[in-house]
């Protein structure tokens, strides 16, 4: 949370840059069913014994279904490899530090990133010699898909190009391509031999649906396109620091896939020798007990909801007030079409500080890692609020009115 928010001491002050899931009074959220779970592991004659290198085994073996669906061709075909990780971050990490050792990239070690992106691939990536590129992703005039520069970049990248995607609800822009727009992206992967390094930290949270928020990734398996998948359950179970995430790696072949499971074990043994096991076994028992997995479904609705309906209210709202739309848009459809979390509200630099300074309320702000290495020792690093990102999972049914109110003085 940004410090100047903690010491605002304007009562009406509205926190919009968390990124984490509050319920409607503003408060962190612990799912039902987690309870509910933690209790059984507790109670469990559990010892604190370490758990093997690839980490928990029921629980990467679900995760895994969890992601690319039971019936999935890779899975029957065993040639998903999955290493129990630290989150996606972690996810991200050894997926990264796999490739820098073992891919026979075409060009200069490049990955390709969406711009914009989560503000840690970037560092992620450079952090294991690996060099992040930009492709065109967002198109701030239409505040939606630059699907055509998106296309254009694919077609034009090197053959066998690695290329970051998020599976859906696009962090931060919110905005995820069309199941049609996937068929074409899955189409170009094809042609190009590219890799597909999937980031998914939002199953379920995007629509409420966890098999429709997994079918980018499910399309790009059925059509045997090389990949991984970075997953967390930080979102989707509200377990941001019980650390629980997998890497699933998809080989050619059963035999490739053993040697790729040794490669991974060799990395993670000299990362973190092996991963906590607490969060593993709770979400290891949600995903294998039929009765918990359907509560976890109604609680990741009841969180994807609520999202949902807060775009709907605001959405409603600034209509009512006929505030005017951001350049280039004719109304704030975008608030209600973008997915997910977050939201790019289109609000201009000067729209963003103004709300922070007059009105104390507080947008997203990514401290860019770049940014900060750069920065002199005398320089205080800032949040930069440009960008008119908000987490709508800040908005409640008591700030929401307020919030519409200050976005239509500050537009006018
Ligand atoms: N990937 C994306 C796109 C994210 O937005 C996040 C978290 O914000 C992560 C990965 C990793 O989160 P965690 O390490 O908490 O699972």
């Amino acid at each position: 949370m940004s410090s100047r928010y903690v010491a605002d001491t304007n009562p009406k002050k509205i926190n919009l840059g968390v990124g984490a899931y509050r319920d409607n009074n503003g408060k962190p959220w612990v799912l039902p069913v987690v309870k509910k779970a933690s209790r059984k592991v507790e109670e469990s004659d559990r010892d604190h014994e370490y758990l093997s290198i690839t980490g928990l085994a029921t629980f990467t073996d679900a995760a895994q279904k969890l992601v690319f669906g039971k019936d999935s061709l890779p899975i029957k075909e065993k040639r998903v490899i999955s290493v129990q990780t630290l989150s996606g971050t972690g996810a991200n990490h050894l997926a990264a530090l796999f490739m820098s050792r073992f891919y026979q990239f075409t060009k200069d070690k490049e990955i390709y990133i969406s711009n914009p992106t989560w503000a840690n691939h970037n560092a992620i990536i450079s952090n294991v010699g690996l060099n992040p590129v930009s492709y065109p992703y967002y198109n701030p005039q239409t505040i939606g898909l630059d699907f055509e520069g998106f296309v254009k970049s694919i077609e034009s990248m090197p053959e066998k190009s690695v290329i970051l995607l998020h599976s859906c609800a696009h962090n931060p822009t919110g905005v995820d391509p069309t199941p049609e727009q996937w068929e074409t992206l899955a189409g170009l992967f094809l042609k190009k031999g590219h890799y597909a390094f999937f980031d998914s930290a939002y199953q379920g949270f995007a629509t409420g649906d966890l098999d429709r928020d997994s079918s980018s990734v499910r399309l790009f398996a059925s059509k045997r396109i090389p990949m991984l998948v970075c997953q967390s359950f930080a979102k989707n179970a509200g377990l941001y620091n019980e650390r629980v995430g997998a890497l699933h790696v998809i080989a050619a072949s059963e035999d490739e896939a053993q040697r790729i499971k040794s490669q991974l074990s060799v990395l993670q043994r000299s990362e973190i020798s092996n991963p906590p096991a607490y969060g593993a076994h709770v979400v290891s028992l949600i995903l294998t007990d039929p009765e918990l997995f359907s509560e976890w479904k109604r609680d990741i609705k009841t969180m994807s909801s609520r999202i949902i309906e807060m775009r709907d209210q605001l959405y409603n709202k600034l209509q009512e007030l006929k505030t005017p739309a951001p350049a280039g848009r004719s109304d704030w459809g975008h608030i209600k079409s973008q997915i997910g979390m977050f939201s790019f509200t289109g609000l201009n630099k000067a729209q963003c500080d103004s709300l922070v300074n007059d009105y104390s309320i507080y947008l997203t702000g990514e401290l860019s890692l770049h940014r900060l290495f750069e920065l002199k020792r005398s320089d205080t690093p800032s949040f930069v609020t440009a960008n008119g990102r908000i987490s709508m999972a800040g908005l409640n049914t008591n700030n929401l009115q307020r919030f519409a109110e200050s976005v239509d003085e500050v537009v006018r």
